[in-house]
């Protein structure tokens, strides 16, 4: 890791509590001290707080969210993630992202999760990883995702802003895996150059309302030959591009950055910062029923031929959904 605030990548650390938490003993609360400045990085509950210095942005982000846990009206209502919720929902957690079919997934918190599932696995089947590599991912949130991977042996680190890193605990307990949970901004990220094979992430970077610096900061984590993998991201196309303005209209109400960038843009700024983007189109889940009623798009080679189309994004009604895997030269 390097310090946000002086850049050395030596650090301290200072134990208050170690514990076992599934993977082996790790420090609970403490800290990390910086041996080049000495600024002090919180631990709590096993998660690093690598914000030295959080912007404005970043703050605004924090609280959109705690206050989104509990009000997300348009997913059906949430809850707090707090450690006696997370306890109170367990096997829900441990389900993601497929679900239990619980009433949390059907009308839940969890239903854009359950939703995306499939078009997900598909996706993380065609990364094709061996188990070996070091990934990171931006916007871990509760971990379920990078916790699968770390159950397929890669070493991982989870990383986001908000306090939902501490569910983390669940998936560590339950498989004996262990992954690293460190808050932090993704336009300064706190690791060192070539650091990572993969960077995921999964509905993330339209958050970001300076894609440029992020794309910027993925690169450089990035070893030669790495790949960032893009799940999910909205997009907007040559029809309907006016819809754009409604996309994350309940979300924006609260204060949460939702950004939605043309496929030039989300292209464009992994070419600037050193990335050979590929993409990639699942059917997505909005048009599933199209499929049902459209015999021909069961058909498999129909459906591979309209997904490797490049015309394809183009022509669907907007917002549409992109995946990308970019590779570093
Ligand atoms: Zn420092």
């Amino acid at each position: 890791m390097v310090c946000p605030r002086c850049g050395q990548t030596g650090f301290k650390a200072a134990a208050g509590r170690e514990e076992d938490c599934g993977g082996g003993p790790e420090i609970r609360t403490g800290s990390l001290d910086c041996l080049g400045c000495g600024h002090g990085y919180p631990v709590r509950d096993g998660v690093v707080d690598m914000l030295a210095a959080p912007s404005a942005e970043v703050i605004a982000q924090q609280k959109a969210t705690l206050f989104a846990d509990l009000n997300s009206e348009h997913e059906g209502g949430g809850f707090a993630v707090n450690a006696e919720n997370i306890e109170r929902y367990r096997q829900q957690f441990l389900a993601m992202p497929a679900g239990d079919g619980s009433e949390l997934y059907t009308h839940g918190a969890f239903r854009n999760v359950a939703n995306l599932a499939p078009d997900y696995f598909t996706f993380v089947e065609r990364l094709e990883l061996t188990g070996g590599e070091k990934i990171l991912e931006i916007g871990a949130d509760s971990c379920w995702s990078v916790a699968g991977f770390a159950r397929r042996g890669c070493d991982c680190v989870a990383s986001d802003i908000n306090h939902h890193l501490i569910v983390s605990d669940v998936f560590m307990r339950e498989h004996g895996i262990y992954f690293e949970r460190v808050v932090a901004d993704m336009n300064q990220l706190p690791f060192r150059g070539a650091s990572f094979d993969v960077v995921f992430c999964s509905q993330v970077l339209h958050h970001s309302t300076d894609l440029r610096q992020t794309m910027s900061e993925i690169a450089r984590v990035l070893k030669p030959g790495g790949r960032l993998a893009l799940f999910s991201e909205p997009m907007y196309g040559l029809l309907f591009f006016w819809r754009r303005r409604f996309f994350g209209s309940e979300a924006r109400k609260i204060g949460i950055n939702e950004r939605i960038y043309s496929l030039s843009k989300w292209l464009g700024t992994m070419k600037s910062a050193g990335m050979q983007p590929e993409l990639y189109f699942s059917l997505h889940y909005r048009y599933r029923r199209f499929e049902k009623s459209l015999g021909i798009f069961r058909n498999r080679r129909v459906k591979r031929l309209f997904i490797r189309s490049r015309i394809y994004p183009w022509l669907i009604l907007e917002p549409y959904r992109v995946d990308v895997v970019a590779r570093k030269e």
